[in-house]
């Protein structure tokens, strides 16, 4: 073998051992397979048959294709379900606005580092809806540089850089998640948003309804939830 030939292998074999993982992970996302099982809690649990949604639809898209191929974004089938439904309400009723979805568990749930739950396939992560100053929907920008949407910091007016947050567009994809979550049976046990932003998405018609109807963390979580809300799902787990 030439050096050259050696130099190639060296560098194909992370390559393909890459690929054959991405391949792995998305046979496992393959709907019709077996049914998914949830266990344990959000924090000490894990889970069986996850799956996935679409890397992107007509008005959502995943925070990463990176983080989508490692399989970061796997949740109960009701779940996948539930966050679908609601998107396609929302692409009925508002086709205008996009929509972010983030991080929610690995394939076979457990520890989900650096999250201190997500084990089960029953959290999910959304990034907040946004619009330029001008008032256009835009989407969260999400780069490796600041950890896929993540590390974006808002001020208390729901500014940070060239957007702000569109409070009505995340009441209104909260409004649509619980009648989807209702309609199969499951419902949303709880939202993580920051403390210091509430006020702002109650005073949005849509945020009012949604914080009326679901319940909200009273005291900050041990990390600013800023750039994403995060929804714990009510799903009967073994
Ligand atoms: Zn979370």
């Amino acid at each position: 073998m030439t050096l050259r030939r050696a130099l190639l292998a060296v560098c194909l074999a992370p390559l393909s051992l890459a690929m054959a993982f991405a391949t792995y992970i998305a046979w496992l996302g393959l709907v019709g397979g077996r049914a998914s099982i949830c266990y344990g809690t959000v924090v000490n649990g894990h889970l069986e048959g996850g799956r996935r949604l679409p890397y992107a639809g007509d008005n959502y898209r995943a925070y990463s294709l990176l983080g989508f191929l490692l399989g970061r974004t796997f949740v109960h089938e009701t779940v996948r379900e539930t966050m679908l439904d609601a998107y396609a309400e929302l692409n009925k009723s508002h086709p205008d606005l996009r929509f972010v979805y983030a991080e929610s568990a690995w394939p076979w749930g457990g520890r989900f580092a650096p999250h201190k739950s997500h084990a089960n396939g029953t959290a999910v992560d959304f990034h907040v809806p946004v619009r330029t100053l001008d008032g256009q929907v835009s989407e969260l920008p999400t780069w490796a540089f600041n950890q896929f949407g993540y590390a974006v910091e808002f001020d208390n007016t729901g500014r940070a850089g060239a957007h702000r947050i569109d409070f009505e567009a995340m009441g209104r994809h909260l409004l649509a998640l619980d009648r989807a979550a209702r309609a199969h049976g499951i419902s949303i046990r709880r939202v993580i948003f920051d403390v210091g932003l509430q006020p702002k998405l109650a005073a949005s018609p849509a945020g009012a309804q949604a914080m009326k109807r679901l319940a909200f963390n009273q005291q900050q979580a041990w990390v600013r939830h800023d750039e994403h809300y995060h929804v714990d799902f009510a799903v009967p787990c073994r």
